[in-house]
């Protein structure tokens, strides 16, 4: 019943098992979210290679009985060393990481596309777009989205120059006679078109949309709290990238 398997993956999570052993948690679009052992870790040149975020093959081997699967060997697609290149991207990949872990492998093709495209683009210049783009997507994948012409609590149409506010009990955007966050979410005409347009466009087509620096701090500000509303969870790894962000 043993067998050797091989699938395209991402690295999300490495994790230190027993004395000298990693576990690694891959992302898949064959497997979805699978743990794979690498033994001896400490020594192996394999797990020097699967470092955080690196996508490649994987070719692993499937001990059903044991329900172990523990890593052969990987041809390395990308190591995505821009994303080790500054602290920012660092952060923000950590970020990505974590909202897929809690997505527990549901819909795993979307999320590879979607991390893979983000991993290759980012840079410590665009890493506050990258993950706006990426939480937009987010909470389309997750089925957390609304479609930002109509209010999800009245149904009415929003106005051209309507400013949003935030429903906290539907977790979603809404109309400002709706909003029940005392304006602390609100979202003016343009980001809201950012988001609407985002959603609709390709992962590299929403990135090569122009706004400012300022405009993209406030807009992963607001995605990160929008992902946390709707997910009923709090990101762990936002803290460090917000408060670098104050920093840049
Ligand atoms: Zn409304």
């Amino acid at each position: 019943m043993d067998r050797n398997e091989s699938a395209p993956a991402i690295v999300i999570k490495s994790e230190r098992y027993r004395e000298r052993d990693r576990i690694l948690t891959l992302l898949s679009p064959v497997w979805g979210l699978r743990r794979v052992v690498v033994y001896g870790a400490q020594k192996s040149r394999k797990a020097v290679k699967a470092s955080l975020c690196t996508e490649a093959v994987f070719h692993v081997y499937n001990n059903k009985e044991r329900h172990q699967i523990s890593l052969v060997d990987l041809n390395i697609i990308s190591i995505h060393e821009n994303v080790l290149s500054s602290l920012a991207s660092s952060f923000s990949a950590a970020l990505m990481c974590e909202v897929i872990m809690m997505q527990k492998g549901e819909d795993a093709p979307s999320w590879y596309e979607l991390f893979s495209s983000a991993l290759d683009s980012i840079t410590e210049d665009n890493y506050r777009k990258v993950v706006t783009q990426f939480l937009i997507k987010a909470v389309n994948i997750a089925g957390l989205s609304t479609d930002f012409s109509f209010c999800p609590v009245c149904g009415k149409a929003y106005e051209e120059k309507e400013i949003l506010g935030f429903s906290a009990d539907l977790a979603s955007p809404c109309c400002s006679l709706c909003d029940t966050m005392h304006s602390v979410m609100i979202l003016p005409v343009n980001a809201r078109r950012y988001i609407k347009d985002s959603q609709e466009a390709g992962f590299a087509e929403g990135l090569s949309f122009i706004i400012s620096d300022n405009m993209a701090s406030r807009l992963m500000r607001y995605c990160i709290r929008w992902y946390n509303l709707a997910n009923a969870c709090s990101l762990k790894s936002a803290a460090a990238l917000l408060e670098l962000d104050n920093l840049i």
